[in-house]
């Protein structure tokens, strides 16, 4: 037989490789960005087109190119980094596989503009698709600037596997966030279609990290800083008290290369063990400098991932060093009977933080009957007791004594009838009908059997369509604050605010100002605690920058699905007799009360017969 074996030819190889390289635009926006930074820039410019999928474009003011190196950075295992495998262990480059130029030039249009400090004149090269199209002399600052357009031009399956411009963004974003916070002493700017979106002036640590995520940082970090022979650990860590809902502002930096790493993730949060409520995460911003010689940064492609030698002596530095600062800064208790009493103000106190008086909607108040008092006391039900009382001012008289016996009935204004359809066909005994499963399902019978329902997601469902039809049909009643509520988050979570102000304000929120940071609230929708408002919009952000962008959901939809997941009851509350009875009944009057908003089982059924067969 003849022989079949080929080599690849270069581009198609290139091609290859890129697939390992460049996932998205923000691989993109990595390597240049490293790249710059590797070429000793002061001052690194990113700009961003269509979520880098028409351009990303990073300038540097770096040492530039002569001409043979920038044609010859585009060839594959070409780097100036690296000369011999051993060198591998000493790195002090985020580059050195020679891969990346390479990789994209395979699969994007690519302009490149260079120059050095010493020459009179720079070069320009124009690269598509592995192919010179055109290289010249051009007039050009000191630096490099290289611009990378129609990505995946050549890949039309990659392309469409990009995700949304939200999703892009939000990945591009945290690319550049995490090379801007491993580098203070650089000057970085983003510009996105033609805004500019950051501007980080060169600066200490601490100022770098409030640049990024906002002036009401600073007041959150406790700085870390220990020095053993093996490590030297320096940043912050969050107070307990600001810890979110999501993962987001954690950064580990190993000798300023951003990281993932479970393990030392566990041993901060070990460190803040019985400190932070159920369900939050501290924010850290870490940096850890070690010998290179101890890490091997070269198993993952994309490189945030990293071996140490002796990871358990990291762990147990790095948990100390954490302890020890939460202690330091009366933030745990520590053992120490030297200190002075003045400084055991509970460091709540200390932050000069005002707590904003709260206006409570008064639970106890029922204008119709004295028994259903314990109706109000948990939230859920709390919302849909006092929205009903609300309609029920506007229209009718309030001495009207029917509307006593009709209360487990109570209609929203406007909406669908919400009797069940087991009072319809009377398939439900009232009376004794339902009963709570270990705080987690809600039993009750049925004409041919028993039905058991799932708590959490039945009461999601409700509230889904509920929010879903104030957003889309009906506004929603809200209930006013007394005083404003003014939240923090950063530039870009209050743009995602500010794009659903609409859609929030008709589910009841009433925002009085959105500035940069601030966002003021002077109404929530009736069944959002006041004391919740800030989880339930930090929930949001996070579910709409996590998108799962391959649904064809819309933003609508998501934010309906986020508040009822909030906002339903809890795995484990455990719930009156009143309550249980109408979460069934509101069920049922769901349009879909199958499923919860996320496709899940809300009930099964379990007939006679089934039970029958059981005892054979
Ligand atoms: P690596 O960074 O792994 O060396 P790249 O493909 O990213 O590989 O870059 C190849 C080479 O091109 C680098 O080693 C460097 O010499 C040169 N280079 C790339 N970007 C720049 C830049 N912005 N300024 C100066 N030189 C650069
Ligand atoms: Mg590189």
């Amino acid at each position: 037989m003849a022989d079949i074996i080929q080599l690849l030819p270069d581009h198609v190889a290139n091609q290859i490789a890129a697939g390992e390289v460049v996932q998205r635009p923000a691989s993109v926006v990595k390597e240049l960005l490293e790249n710059a930074i590797d070429a000793g820039a002061n001052n690194i410019k990113l700009i961003i087109k269509d979520a880098g999928k028409t351009l990303v474009q990073v300038i540097d003011d770096g040492k530039g190119m002569s001409t043979t190196d920038a044609r010859l950075s585009f060839e594959r295992h070409a780097t100036s980094k690296i000369r011999t495998a051993d060198d591998l262990f000493k790195l002090h480059t985020k580059g050195f596989r020679g891969e990346a130029l390479a990789s994209i030039a395979a699969i994007a249009h690519v302009e490149l503009k260079t120059k050095q400090e010493q020459d009179e004149v720079g070069t320009n090269i124009e690269i598509e698709g592995s192919i010179v199209v055109d290289q010249e002399v051009v007039v050009t600052p000191k630096g490099t600037s290289i611009a990378v357009k129609n990505l995946f031009f050549n890949i039309p399956a990659r392309r469409n596997f990009l995700k949304s411009d939200a999703v892009e963004l939000r990945h591009i974003i945290d690319e550049f966030q995490r090379v801007a916070l491993a580098h203070p002493d650089i000057q970085f700017s983003l510009y996105n279609n033609g805004s500019e979106t950051f501007n980080l002036p060169v600066s200490n640590y601490r100022q770098r990290i409030v640049n990024i995520f906002g002036n009401k940082t600073n007041e959150k970090l406790v700085p870390v800083e220990e020095e053993t022979e093996v490590l030297k650990i320096s940043g912050f860590v969050g107070k307990p008290e600001f810890a979110k809902r999501t993962r987001g502002e954690q950064y580990f930096f190993v000798n300023n290369r951003f990281i993932k790493s479970a393990y030392l993730n566990h041993a901060i949060a070990s460190a803040f063990d019985g400190l932070l409520k159920s369900g939050t995460h501290a924010s850290y911003f870490l940096n850890l400098e070690v010998d290179p010689q101890t890490i091997d940064i070269n198993i993952h492609p994309t490189k945030t991932e990293i071996k140490f030698d002796d990871e358990h002596t990291l762990y147990a530095l790095l948990r100390s060093a954490v302890k020890h600062s939460l202690g330091q800064f009366n933030i745990a208790p520590v053992l120490d009977f030297e200190r002075d009493n003045t400084l055991d103000t509970p460091y709540k106190y200390n932050q000069g933080v005002v707590a904003v008086p709260k206006v409570e909607v008064d639970k106890e108040f029922n204008p119709f009957q004295e028994e259903k008092r314990s109706f109000t006391s948990t939230m859920s039900y709390k919302k849909e007791a006092t929205a009903g009382w609300e309609s029920l001012y506007q229209g009718l008289d309030t001495n009207n004594d029917n509307i006593e016996s009709d209360f487990g009935d109570v209609n929203f204004e406007g909406e669908a009838s919400t009797a069940s359809i087991f009072q319809k066909d009377k398939a439900i005994d009232n009376g004794n009908s339902t009963y709570q499963l270990h705080n987690k399902y809600i039993v009750t019978t049925i004409k041919s059997g028993m039905l058991v329902i799932d708590q959490h997601r039945a009461h999601q469902r409700i509230l889904y369509e509920d929010f879903l039809q104030h957003i889309t049909v009906k506004k929603a009643v809200s209930q006013q604050l007394l005083f404003p509520l003014e939240l923090h988050f950063s530039n870009q979570e209050t743009a995602i605010i500010n794009n659903l102000k609409e859609d929030l304000e008709n589910t009841g929120f009433i925002f009085s100002s959105i500035s940069d940071e601030t966002v003021e609230i002077t109404g929530v929708p009736v069944s959002v605690p006041e004391s919740e408002v800030s989880i339930i919009l930090e929930q949001l952000i996070s579910d709409i920058e996590n998108e799962v962008p391959d649904s064809h959901f819309s933003i609508t939809d998501l934010l309906a699905k986020s508040m009822a997941k909030s906002l339903a009851i809890k795995t484990g509350q455990s719930i009156l007799k009143e309550e249980q009875e109408h979460l069934v009944n509101k069920l049922f009057a769901c349009k879909e009360p199958n499923v919860s908003p996320t496709n899940r089982t809300t009930f099964i059924t379990l007939t006679v017969d089934e039970l029958d067969k059981k005892f054979i």
